[in-house]
C-alpha cells in the first residue's frame, strides 16, 4: 500500500516520505520515534514554568480577536483561565483558532510559556487525546515534514495496516513477549510509560533476533572441520623463547578441545601485545601434529613478513615450514600445492586463484576486523581444493586485537565462540600516557629530541593525510615542517594510506633508517617496533578511545618505558581522553567507548554489514539482547532452515533482512 494512499500525502510530500525511507504504509509502522513526548501530567496556570512545555486545562475568558499585523501576518488572541490563574494566549495565522475556542467553554491546551503570562501558539484540544493528555511520538524528521505529519501517518498508518507477526507464538510465550500489532500500537502512540516498556522491549528482541538469525545465515553458519588427534605439545612448549601466560595457555586449550571435537570456530580476542602469535602457532603446530596444512592471513604485507619470519624462526628446530605469500612473493605457490609448506603465512594473496592447498586443515585471520565475512569464507573454501583429500571445512581461527565490547561481539561473531585474553605477559610497563593541550608544544618537542638522543624512535599520528580544516594536523604538511624546521637534525619518514611505497617506508622506520614516523591510522595494525617508544597523536579528539588505544599499542613494546601524547584542541574533549590516562585494559577502555559515543559512533566505518538499528541500544538492551540470543541459538538449533510451518513469517523477514544487508 503505497504512502500516497493516506490522508495528506500527496506527490509533493511522498518525496520526503521517501527521503526517510518510507515507502509503503507498512514502512511507516516500523519508523519507530526516536523519542517521545510526555503530555500525559495536566498542571494548573499557577504551575506552569516559562520555557517548559506543558498541558493544563483552562476556559476560554473573552472572545478571541483577529488583527492582521501586516501582510502575511495575522494575529489571533484570547485569554484564558482556571482556579488558580489567567493567561494571555497568542496564535500566528491561525484562522481555525476563531471557530474553535469558543467563548466560556473549557480546552486542555498544550504549550510553553513565554513569560508568566502569556503562550504563543499552544495546541489544544476539548478532551484529552488527540494531542493532550497523552505521550506522544517524536520521529526523526526532514525538512519540511512536521512531526504534525509524521504523527497522522503513523496514527492512520496504525488503523490502515497491521504490522506482521513474525515472532511464532512459542517464543512470544517463553519470553513473554507481547503481540506485533499492539507493539506497534504502543511503541507510536503508548498508553502509558509502562506500556511503552512493554511494547519496547518485544520490537529490540525482534530487532536483535532478525539480525542474529540473518548473520549466522549470511555466515553460513558453524561448520564442522577435519576432527585433530590430541597432538602432544611438549616440543612445541620447549622451543617457545619464553613461558605461556595463563590466558594463552587457557586460549589454546579451547583450541585443542574445538579441533578435536573437528569444530573449531574460535574468535580469540586479545589486546594488542597479548601474545595472540603463540596461541596461533599452538593451533598451527596441532594441525602439523595432524598432518594438515595452516594458513595464516595477515592485512597488510609487513605484518605477514614478521609473522613469517618469527613463525620460522620458532618451527625451523620443530620441522614445520613456513612459507611466505604476498601480492610481491609468489614462488611458494608450488610448495603451499604439493605440501612441503606446512604453515602459509601470507596477506589476501592467499585468496588468489593459483594458490591451492595440499591438505588445508586449518585457516587463520590476524587482525580480523580489516578482513570482510566474505574473505574469512574464501579462505576456507581453499580447502575444497584440496588435492589429497576432500576437506569440506577447514577449522577456523580468528584473531583479534580490537576490543569489541562484548555485546556487540555477541551479535557480530555469532558464527563464532569467543574466547576472551585478558592480561599481558609479564615484564610489561604499561605506557604513560598525558593529555595535553597547545602551550605544551614546546616541552614536547624536546621530549621528542630527547627521545631520539637516547635511540629511542617516535611516532607522530595526524587523523588527516591533507591539508583540509583549520586546526586539523594534516599528516604532509606536519612531515614537511618537520623535516625542514621542527625536528630537521634527525631522520623523518611519512606514512599514509596514499603513500606509495608504504612497506618501503615501514620497513625503514623499523629496521632504525628512520627517527621520527609522521603517519595517519594506517599504522594502527599491528607492526612491531620495540625500539619505538614515544607516540604522539595530534587532534586525539578526533579520534576513537579504542582507536587511540590501538594506536597506543604501537609502543611499549620493547624493555623501555613508553610515553604516549595526547593533544587536544578542545578542553571539551579532556574527559573523554582522561579515560586513556587511567585505562590500560582495551576492553575496559572499549566499555567506556561504547558509553560515550554509542554503538553507531563506535563502530563507525568498520561496521561490516551491520544495519543501522532502528530501536535497540546496545549500551542499554544487555537483557533482550541475551534473550534474543537465547531465542536465535535454539532456532539454529531445532529449525535451522526456518522451514517450519509456524516459522514461515520468521523466515521470510530474516530474507527481507538479508537483502537489505546484501548477505
Ligand atoms: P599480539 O597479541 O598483539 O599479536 P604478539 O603475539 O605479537 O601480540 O606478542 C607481543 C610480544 O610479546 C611479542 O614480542 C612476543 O614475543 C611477546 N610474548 C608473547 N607471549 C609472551 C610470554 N608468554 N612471555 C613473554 N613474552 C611474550
Ligand atoms: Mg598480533
Amino acid at each position: 500500500m503505497d504512502i500516497q494512499y493516506l490522508k495528506g500525502i500527496g506527490e509533493k510530500r511522498a518525496r520526503l516520505f521517501h527521503k526517510l525511507g518510507l515507502f509503503a504504509v507498512e514502512d511507516i509502522l516500523c519508523f519507530y520515534p526516536r523519542a517521545y513526548e510526555d503530555r500525559t501530567e495536566i498542571r494548573k496556570i499557577q504551575e506552569l514554568r516559562p520555557g517548559e512545555a506543558a498541558c493544563f486545562r483552562a476556559t476560554v475568558a473573552v472572545p478571541v480577536t483577529h488583527a492582521r499585523i501586516r501582510q502575511g501576518m495575522e494575529l489571533y488572541k484570547t485569554k484564558v483561565f482556571d482556579e488558580t490563574g489567567e493567561l494571555r494566549l497568542t496564535f500566528f495565522n491561525a484562522p481555525y483558532v476563531k471557530n474553535a475556542l469558543t467563548l466560556g467553554e473549557e480546552y486542555i491546551f498544550y504549550g510553553k510559556l513565554e513569560d508568566p503570562r502569556s503562550m504563543v501558539n499552544p495546541v489544544f484540544e476539548r478532551e484529552a487525546g488527540n494531542a493532550t493528555g497523552r505521550i506522544l511520538p517524536v520521529y526523526r524528521a526532514t525538512a519540511g515534514l512536521s512531526q504534525g505529519a509524521l504523527r497522522s501517518a503513523a496514527k492512520q498508518a496504525l488503523s490502515k495496516a497491521e504490522k506482521r507477526e513474525v515472532l511464532p507464538d512459542a517464543i512470544r510465550q517463553r519470553f513473554s513477549l507481547c503481540h506485533a500489532s499492539f507493539a506497534a500500537d504502543n511503541i507510536h502512540f503508548p498508553q502509558s510509560a509502562e506500556l511503552l516498556g512493554i511494547a519496547r522491549r518485544r520490537l529490540v528482541f525482534e530487532e536483535l533476533l532478525l539480525l542474529q538469525l540473518g548473520l549466522a545465515a549470511s555466515r553460513g553458519g558453524r561448520t564442522k572441520g577435519p576432527v585433530f588427534a590430541p597432538p602432544d605439545m611438549r616440543p612445541f612448549f620447549a622451543a617457545l623463547p619464553f613461558e605461556l601466560t595463563e590466558a594463552q595457555r587457557s586460549a589454546i586449550s579451547d583450541i585443542q578441545n574445538d579441533c578435536t571435537a573437528g569444530s573449531c570456530s574460535r574468535l580469540i580476542q586479545g589486546d594488542v601485545g597479548c601474545g595472540k602469535t603463540a596461541v596461533a602457532a599452538a593451533a598451527a603446530f596441532t594441525a602439523f601434529q595432524n598432518g594438515y596444512q595452516t594458513a595464516l592471513m595477515a592485512p597488510t604485507e609487513i605484518l605477514a613478513e614478521q609473522h613469517a619470519r618469527s613463525l620460522s624462526a620458532l618451527f625451523m628446530p620443530l620441522g614445520l615450514t613456513v612459507g611466505l605469500l604476498t601480492g610481491r612473493k609468489k614462488k611458494e605457490l608450488a610448495g603451499i600445492a604439493n605440501g612441503e609448506i606446512h604453515l602459509a603465512v601470507g596477506t589476501h594473496a592467499l585468496l588468489s586463484e593459483s594458490v591451492t592447498f595440499h591438505r588445508l586443515g586449518l585457516v587463520i585471520t590476524d587482525e580480523q576486523h580489516r578482513f570482510g565475512v566474505e574473505q574469512r569464507k574464501k579462505l576456507a573454501e581453499k580447502a575444497k581444493s584440496a588435492g589429497d583429500e576432500f576437506v569440506p571445512q577447514p577449522n577456523k581461527l580468528v584473531m583479534s586485537a580490537t576490543p569489541i565490547p562484548r555485546t556487540l561481539a555477541q551479535i557480530l561473531y555469532c558464527d563464532l565462540d569467543v574466547t576472551l585474553m585478558r592480561g599481558m605477559p609479564p615484564g610489561r610497563t604499561p605506557v604513560k600516557t598525558y593529555v595535553v593541550a597547545e602551550e605544551t608544544r614546546p616541552r614536547i618537542e624536546s621530549f621528542v629530541k630527547k627521545t631520539v638522543a637516547e635511540g629511542g624512535q617516535v611516532y607522530i599520528v595526524c587523523p588527516v593525510i591533507e591539508e583540509g580544516e583549520i586546526g586539523t594536523a594534516s599528516a604532509e604538511t606536519y612531515a614537511e615542517k618537520a623535516a625542514n624546521e621542527t625536528y630537521k637534525d634527525l631522520r623523518v619518514g611519512l606514512l599514509h594510506g596514499k603513500t606509495k611505497n608504504r612497506d618501503g617506508v615501514m620497513r625503514s622506520f623499523s629496521e632504525g633508517e628512520l627517527d621520527i614516523l609522521v603517519a595517519t591510522t594506517v599504522i594502527e595494525v599491528g607492526v612491531d617496533v620495540p625500539n619505538a617508544t614515544l607516540m604522539v597523536v595530534e587532534n586525539a579528539e578526533r579520534f576513537g578511545l579504542s582507536q587511540l588505544h590501538q594506536l597506543r599499542g604501537r609502543v611499549g613494546r620493547g624493555k623501555r618505558e613508553s610515553h604516549c601524547v595526547l593533544y587536544m584542541q578542545s578542553e571539551s574533549a579532556r574527559e573523554r581522553l582522561a579515560v586513556m590516562k587511567r585505562e590500560n585494559d582495551g576492553f575496559a577502555i572499549a566499555e567506556e567507548d561504547l558509553r560515550l559515543r554509542g554503538p553507531g559512533d563506535f563502530f563507525g566505518s568498520r561496521q561490516h554489514g551491520l544495519p543501522e538499528f532502528k530501536i535497540a541500544d546496545l549500551s542499554e538492551d544487555m537483557s533482550a539482547l541475551h534473550d534474543s540470543r537465547e531465542a536465535a541459538e535454539a532456532l539454529r538449533r531445532d529449525d535451522p532452515m526456518l522451514s517450519r510451518p509456524e516459522h514461515a513469517a520468521l523466515q521470510e523477514a530474516v530474507a527481507a533482512l538479508l537483502e537489505q544487508i546484501g548477505g
